[in-house]
């Protein structure tokens, strides 16, 4: 029988054999920078509820009309939920977009997030998620994607794999799984274990249906090992 794994260097072995074997399987991933750090988070508030290829479109879109995030600043909210229509729920997205750079006019004197470049990563969360509407796993992309941080975001597939394979309780929320993982993920590895659990998530491990005969993760996977005792 399966013995849990509670205990934390259990748990950190466990999660750095799962890094090293999806990367084994889809190699090192490899993400064009953002160019500024405040792209990056823009970028991550539009690919909030919907898929790359629309918030992609709505980022372009937004660039294309307001070159300068103070012509952004200075355009009706109106104007721009139109504009980034395609990302889906443009109409919290623009308020929220728009809030978050009058804060930062107001404090900084211009629209930027360069000061973050001398915080620590601690410090850095703790101020992104002060913004509007930002939370942890919004303010964790924008340092991993914006700055090559090495912070990892749990997403909604990263979360449903950490509990299937017994990282983290069936009833833990994603925000106590982002603090967990905090703890759990290798040095210098969250990018990697990131885009890959995601990657996993994405063909493999499905929401609605997972492939766990062929799953490269099965051997070591609770949920494979429950299908497996109740199949037989
Ligand atoms: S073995 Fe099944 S449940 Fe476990 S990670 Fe693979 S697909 Fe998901």
């Amino acid at each position: 029988m399966k013995q849990p794994r509670s205990a934390q260097p259990q748990l950190k072995a466990f999660v750095r054999r799962i890094e090293v074997t999806l990367r084994k399987q889809y190699g090192v991933p490899k993400v064009a920078p953002a160019r500024t750090l405040l792209d990056a988070l823009v970028e991550t508030i539009l690919s909030q509820n919907t898929t790359d290829v629309n918030s992609s479109r709505a980022f372009a879109a937004l660039r294309r009309r307001y070159p300068r995030w103070r012509d952004v600043l200075a355009a009706p909210t109106e104007e721009i939920a139109a504009t980034i229509r395609s990302a889906g729920l443009a109409n919290t997205k623009a308020p929220r977009i728009k809030a978050i750079l009058a804060r930062l006019q107001n404090e900084r004197g211009k629209p930027s997030l360069k000061h973050l470049g001398d915080m620590s990563n601690a410090a850095a969360v703790d101020y992104l998620m002060s913004l509007p509407g930002v939370g942890p796993k919004t303010a964790a992309c924008t340092l991993l994607f914006g700055m090559g941080r090495d912070v990892f975001p749990v997403d909604t597939h990263i979360h449903r794999l950490c509990k299937r394979l017994g990282i983290v309780s069936n009833f833990a929320t994603a925000e106590k799984t982002q603090d967990s993982m905090a703890t759990l993920v290798p040095k210098g590895r969250a990018l990697s274990l990131h885009v890959n659990l995601i990657r996993h998530g994405r063909l493999v491990c499905k929401a609605q249906r997972r492939r766990c005969d062929g799953c490269v993760l099965s051997g070591m996977c609770d949920s494979a090992a429950v299908l497996h005792r109740t199949s037989s």
